[in-house]
């Protein structure tokens, strides 16, 4: 079952989280056990699993994208947005999340965050949950 989620993006660089969202998906498609992949459809744009307990890890991941990922660079790509392409494939395109008793099987401390680098706009991410055989 795969559900599509709007995602307005907030800035240039971003991180959100998304894990309320993803868990309303999880009940409302009725699973109580199997797989859900997390997936991103943009190229400027990523998803993660880290800390949400704590706002400043989200933020001090964005200033270490943005010490690897110089803004300026010898960048060829004529859209003038290759620190966000670069951004987007380091944090990667989706997540693969168990789902156990109907819930998202996450660490105590674990959260989804949707990364934007390109941003603000509007976003989708696809929530694609496929429920075990009872
Ligand atoms: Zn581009």
């Amino acid at each position: 079952m795969i559900t599509t989620l709007t995602i307005h993006t907030t800035g240039r660089s971003a991180m959100m989280d998304v894990t309320a969202q993803v868990e309303q998906a999880v009940r409302a498609s009725g699973a109580t056990a199997g797989i859900c992949q997390v997936f991103v459809p943009h190229t400027t744009a990523g998803i993660t699993l880290n800390e949400n307990a704590d706002p400043d890890v989200q933020r001090d991941i964005l200033t270490a994208l943005d010490r690897l990922v110089p803004a300026r660079g010898d960048y060829q790509h004529g859209e003038g947005n290759s620190p966000a392409h670069v951004k987007a494939s380091l944090m990667g395109a989706s997540l693969t999340l168990p789902i156990q008793d109907g819930r998202l099987l996450l660490g105590r401390w674990q959260g989804i965050t949707f990364c934007e680098f390109d941003g603000p706009r509007q976003r989708d991410l696809v929530v694609n949950i496929v429920a075990a055989l009872p």
